[in-house]
């Protein structure tokens, strides 16, 4: 796919991301918007999206991000990126009436993609990377190397997931060649914690149940702890990679109360359980090694049927 032809004659773009931005989608929808400004000045180019976490402030356009979702006359294109258009949220008004949409995307579950153009590429780690693949290499400079570099590490790990690739590794070689403090920028928005998260981390860690033999494992955070701690989805970030770490388990779920009797759900596993198999029998998605859905009723209704479909996916790798 070529990004400017897709572009041509646009006046008016728009791009969008899922719900709950993570540094991919953030990284993704941040980079296009400062790729299309440089080589399109003539565009106008707005992003859309809930509010990112402030983590990401530092990133040329955070500041610029449209959060609100308010009405916009119809874009001659909008970009859906990290996500499927239904994962738009408000945003996918903007996609439905605009003149073309250009889905690119990650995850196996959004094959063969959603837009009236689609790059869904399901064996490469982030929307980042793909990003890169898309751009003209000599716009690259400093910024725009970060916002890259930073959805890159993001939905690796840190370049430590199973999705990593060589290929992955020589880009990110590649952008940091252009002298960002990637080390410093990497420790704010992904290893480091407020003492509040580290508190409802330990407490997600102390009330983890296991279950089917010790194989899985399931943390999960109600209303009344979060009214209680203060604190929102946000603060969750990386807790059930923190599960995920505890020996022998093949699957690990966190879920928090999105709303009376309806949980988010984020799944990790290795590779006896398809996470996204198990995801999208729920109506959820995404990749074979992390997913997440939402799931209505109790707890114990939510982790019943889980493990229902958890049960089927370890059998199976007997
Ligand atoms: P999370 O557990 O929210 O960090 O999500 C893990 C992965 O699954 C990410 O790549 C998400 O974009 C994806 N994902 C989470 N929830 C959904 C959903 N409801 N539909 C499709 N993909 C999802
Ligand atoms: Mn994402
Ligand atoms: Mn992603």
């Amino acid at each position: 796919m070529d990004l400017l032809k897709e572009c041509a004659e646009a006046k008016r773009i728009g791009i969008g991301g899922h719900a709950k931005p993570d540094g991919d989608s953030v990284g993704a929808c941040l980079s296009l918007r400062y790729y299309l400004k440089k080589k399109m000045p003539e565009a106008q180019v707005t992003v859309f999206l809930e509010k990112p976490n402030p983590v990401f402030a530092e990133l040329a356009g955070y500041e610029d991000i449209v959060t609100d979702f308010p009405e916009q006359e119809a874009f001659d294109v909008f970009f859906i990126l990290d996500c499927s258009l239904d994962r738009l949220m408000d945003g996918a008004k903007y996609a439905r009436a605009a003149a073309k949409t250009v889905n690119i995307d990650h995850h196996i579950t959004n094959v063969p993609g959603s837009g009236t153009v689609n790059y869904v590429q399901p064996q490469v780690g982030s929307t980042c990377e793909l990003i890169y693949d898309l751009i003209d290499k000599d716009s690259l400079d400093r910024e725009l190397a970060k916002i890259l570099y930073v959805g890159m590490a993001h939905d690796t790990g840190v370049f430590q997931y199973s999705n990593t690739t060589p290929d992955t590794m020589r880009k990110a070689a590649h952008l940091i060649s252009f002298g960002f403090d990637f080390y410093r920028i990497i420790q704010e928005t992904f290893y480091q914690r407020t003492y509040l998260q580290a508190q409802i981390l330990g407490r997600a860690l102390m009330e983890s149940i296991r279950f089917m033999d010790g194989r899985c494992i399931v943390s999960v955070i109600d209303r009344k702890a979060m009214d209680f701690y203060q604190v929102t989805k946000q603060d969750f970030e990386g807790i059930v990679n923190e599960l995920r770490n505890i020996k022998g388990i093949s699957c690990a779920i966190f879920m928090y109360e999105s709303a009376p009797l309806e949980y988010k759900v984020s799944m990790r596993t290795d590779e006896k359980v398809d996470a996204a198999q198990v995801a999208s029998h729920f109506g959820g998605g995404g990749h074979a090694r992390a997913a997440g859905c939402t799931m209505k009723g109790t707890f114990y209704d939510c982790v019943n049927n889980l493990s229902a479909e958890i049960e089927r996916e370890l059998k199976k790798a007997q």
